[in-house]
């Protein structure tokens, strides 16, 4: 397993930094978005540090595939918006601000009018919370 030490979701995977975890498994972990650009707003990554999608292996983003699969499942029964984006960024201009490949779930409604530069507002972090709670109860269902 590589990790790069001054990379936050690195310190986030090795327990270092505090998040609200939705799921971990041996290649991944799944935890809150803490600048939600909706509710429900989730992240992968993979434990192994990758920069981006021309850095991750195969055997790595499998695993990124298959948790943001059983996370949008859990986002989607908990949050029941009226779509869903899995959503990832390589490189600044396509919006990477983490430069440790990540794939968002993001919640969806009609109306949102969510541009893809959504930018960071930060987040009612008891609302992410609580969120978090319901989602991992919804985990597999
Ligand atoms: P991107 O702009 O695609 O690189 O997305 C990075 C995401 O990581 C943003 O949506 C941030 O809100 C999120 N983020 C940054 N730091 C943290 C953190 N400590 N905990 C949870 N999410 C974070
Ligand atoms: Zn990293």
């Amino acid at each position: 397993m590589t990790a790069d030490p001054n990379c936050i979701f690195c310190k986030i995977v090795a327990g270092e930094i505090p998040c609200f975890k939705l799921h971990e498994d041996a290649h991944t972990l799944a935890f809150m978005d803490i600048n939600p650009a909706n509710d429900g707003h989730a992240l992968v990554v993979p434990k192994d540090h990758a920069r981006d999608l021309y850095d991750i292996s195969a055997e790595s983003i499998a695993a990124v595939a298959t948790s943001a699969r059983r996370v949008a499942r859990a986002v989607d029964l908990t949050v029941k918006p009226e779509g869903l984006n899995l959503v990832q960024c390589n490189g600044e201009a396509a919006g990477q601000s983490v430069p440790h490949f990540h794939m968002h779930v993001l919640p969806r409604t009609l109306n949102d009018e969510l541009q893809m530069n959504w930018g960071l507002t930060p987040g009612d972090m008891a609302a992410v919370e609580g969120l978090a709670e319901r989602i991992r109860a919804n985990m597999d269902k």
